[in-house]
């Protein structure tokens, strides 16, 4: 049977009448880097929250190693945090933070933590307040590993970031999650940063999951078609996502229904950025027909 490190069923947050995260159902297999991926204020936050039992769910339920985070403290140790903004304490050094989550935490690798910060050249003396952006991340993130987490949750930790320090930070949780199996659930709201490392996908919009799972199945399920134009139902073909249609011609984005597609159509596999604007762009779709009908109504 397989483990999920992450699994939710009908999860919502509610504030005052609006939903921060309504109805999500979705299942994060151990080992897996997933992409927490959508626009802001789409629930993101909410579901890490939610996932390390800082906030209690209004609606459905949230299992990590199928376990309550918030009745059941044991599993919190076993889940590793960086909050948006890795907020740190910036009076303190990286030297005196790792010392802290020494007495904080049951099990702490505080050499591994300083080891990383070493290779990474970052000085372990200086407040972290005066620390770049980019190295404060990496404290960060390197006090979250010296946990050993068998979940690792980041919340945009390389929004603020530039693209160089960027990828050394992806390289450094790339370097790390190869050495532990850590399951790895990632924000953000730029699938770029993501889409080469990692293999799930969870993609959310204005509180409810529009897509989910393996990445390598997501992209096989989907195509881009070129062909004579058209309107209508295409065989083969579940979903248009996006179209565009010249006189002639229609361009495609489509989730297959895995029927046969007509051999006249020029077939092309979808980068997962464009499946997932692909994505974003239908659910934006349904929802101005939505209110367009309850206008009418
Ligand atoms: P994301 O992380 O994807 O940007 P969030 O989970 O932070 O999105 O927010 C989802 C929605 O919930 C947004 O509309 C946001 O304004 C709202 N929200 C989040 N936190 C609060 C709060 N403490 N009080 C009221 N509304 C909130």
């Amino acid at each position: 049977m397989t483990e999920f490190a992450l699994e939710t069923e009908g999860l919502g947050k509610r504030y005052g009448r609006s939903w921060a995260l309504r109805d999500c159902t979705l299942q994060l297999p151990t080992g897996r880097i997933a992409a927490l991926v959508g626009p802001n204020g789409a629930g993101k936050s909410t579901l890490l929250h939610l996932a390390v039992g800082l906030l209690r769910p209004d609606e459905g339920r949230v299992r990590v190693f199928g376990r309550d985070p918030r009745a059941d403290a044991g599993v919190l140790a076993g889940i590793g945090f960086v909050a948006q903004d890795t907020p740190l304490y910036r009076d303190f050094t990286a030297a005196e933070l790792i010392t802290m989550g020494g007495r904080l935490n049951r099990t702490w690798a505080a050499d591994l933590a300083a080891d990383r910060l070493a290779q990474l050249g970052i000085p372990v003396d200086r407040p972290v307040g005066r620390l770049s952006g980019g190295q404060r991340a990496q404290v960060a993130l390197a006090l979250a590993l010296a946990k050993r987490p068998r979940l690792l949750l980041l919340d945009e930790p390389i929004a603020a970031l530039d693209p160089l320090a960027r990828h050394e930070f992806m390289q450094t949780l790339m370097g790390a999650v190869a050495e532990t199996g850590t399951t790895v659930l990632l924000s953000s709201h730029l699938l770029a940063d993501l889409e080469r490392s990692c293999d799930h996908l969870v993609l959310l919009r204005t509180a409810s999951v529009q897509l989910s799972g393996e990445v390598d199945e997501l992209l096989v399920g989907h195509r881009t078609l070129v062909g004579p134009r058209t309107d209508g139902p295409i065989p083969g073909v579940a979903e248009v996502l996006r179209a565009s249609h010249t006189d002639r011609q229609s361009t495609l984005v489509v989730r297959l229904d895995g029927a046969p597609l007509d051999p006249s159509w020029i077939v092309h596999d979808v980068a997962l950025e464009d499946l997932v604007l692909a994505h974003l762009a239908a659910a934006e779709t349904r929802a101005a027909a939505r209110t367009a009908s309850e206008v009418a109504a």
